[in-house]
């Protein structure tokens, strides 16, 4: 073998979510777009708002294109940083400078500069996340040289079933890892929940005499239902906190590859950790994040996606998948919705579901064996032409009657 096998096996074993996207790909080219139900990706539906094209334009026609298409500094613009830092003080209160800023491709680059940034390789370091987790955290965690300890699904809220959480926050966890609004779950954390880890993370911190870190993965922080209960900053509660964000669905910009690593000024270690982001952001080749897309920015902090357009999706898929007798959580946030499988292997079920052209993904790779994920960030009109096959699908399981 003369190549890394693990990254081999990376490579050759496509995520389930990709996979299905693949086979939906096919599918369509086989009979028809308009009849494949592809559920898979959580890739928007909704156009990035206006004011980013016409940025672009204003960009193209006024910037010296030199600067503009050239390599910025490592951690990103400062202009932008600075911006960046000013919307964050402005919006939580809190303390934030543009040298807490570096500017990456994405939240996924984030997660992993921040994965590598925190291991230590020979010191056996733990990353602990909450069932239902994105299953990237395990290939950048690992990745990293750290091991993956997954706390088990609180199945009634999704929220954090914070004994389970206590158990497994030992003296090797370096950080705990966190995405509310929840992929896939749609689950948000209450301001009280965030207060409860905050203690529990500061006690813990203080029992083992190093700081524990919370990675907050905040891709879905805008997408939230209820315009009267945005969701919770954990950053606030906790100033050992490192912010993973994306502008991938907030503006509908995933391919795109915006999106910050954010570390409270008054963090442990603070300098040593944003240098060491850096070094990981070098080491692992990111060079800088995309320079038009850094400058563009700058003019949509204060812009966000239709939330509309989802929630309109979500009520439809909700009350429909319930009528057929399907059990799901009531997505707060996000665009995910998240059912139970009425066969106890989901694996079975989305096979049996594909017999009727709709593509679901089985949450057992998210750790959640027995429960689906839902992706409804697609057309409304595909979701209404969907409900006659997830109908015959409850057929089939004897939800309803034939
Ligand atoms: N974290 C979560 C929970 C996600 O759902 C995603 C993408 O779907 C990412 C991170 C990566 O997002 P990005 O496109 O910003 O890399």
């Amino acid at each position: 073998m003369r190549v890394n096998r693990e990254m081999a096996a990376l490579g050759n074993v496509r995520s389930v979510i990709r996979e299905t996207f693949e086979y939906g790909n096919r599918r369509a080219a086989e009979i028809g777009r308009d009849r494949v139900f592809d559920f898979s990706l959580g890739n928007p539906n909704v156009p990035a708002p206006d004011a980013l094209e016409r940025e672009l334009v204003r960009l193209a026609e006024t910037e010296d294109p030199v600067l503009l298409h050239g390599y910025t500094s490592a951690q990103g613009d400062a202009g932008t940083r600075k911006m960046i830092a000013e919307d964050l003080r402005g919006r939580f209160g809190i303390r934030a400078e543009a040298d807490d800023l570096y500017l990456t491709c994405g939240a996924a680059a984030a997660l992993a500069i921040v994965c590598k940034a925190l291991t230590d390789p020979s010191a056996g370091d733990e990353f602990v996340v909450i069932a239902p987790y994105f299953p990237e955290y395990r290939v950048f965690a690992e990745a990293a040289g750290a091991v993956l300890s997954v706390v088990p699904p609180d199945t009634d809220t999704f929220g954090i079933s914070f004994p389970e959480l206590e158990k497994r926050i030992t003296a090797q966890t370096k950080a705990v890892l966190i995405n509310f609004p929840n992929n896939p779950s749609g689950a948000v954390l209450s301001e009280e929940d965030i207060q409860t880890l905050a203690d529990l993370l500061e006690k813990r911190s203080e029992a083992f005499g190093h700081p524990i870190y919370l990675v907050s993965d905040e891709p879905y922080r805008e997408l939230v239902y209820d315009d009267s209960r945005p969701a919770p900053f954990p950053a606030k509660a906790y100033r050992n906190t490192i912010v993973c964000y994306s502008f991938s669905k907030s503006l509908s910009i995933p391919g795109e590859r915006l999106g910050y690593v954010f570390i409270r000024p008054e963090a442990a270690d603070h300098d040593e950790l944003y240098a060491a982001v850096c070094g990981a952001g070098r080491a692992l080749g990111y060079v800088c994040a995309p320079s038009m897309m850094q400058k563009a920015i700058r003019a949509l902090l204060h812009e966000k996606t239709d939330i509309g357009f989802y929630r309109a999706n979500r009520d439809l898929l909700l009350s429909s998948l319930r009528s057929f007798g399907f059990t799901c959580v009531t997505p707060e946030g996000a665009f995910y919705l998240f059912m139970k499988s009425p066969d106890p292997d989901a694996n079975a079920f989305c096979l049996k579901a594909r017999e009727y052209e709709l593509l679901l993904v089985p949450a057992d790779s998210f750790g959640c064996p027995g429960c689906v994920r839902i992706a409804y960030c697609v057309k409304h009109e595909m979701i209404r032409a969907s409900l006659p096959a997830f109908r015959k699908l409850a057929e089939r399981y004897g939800l309803i009657g034939g």
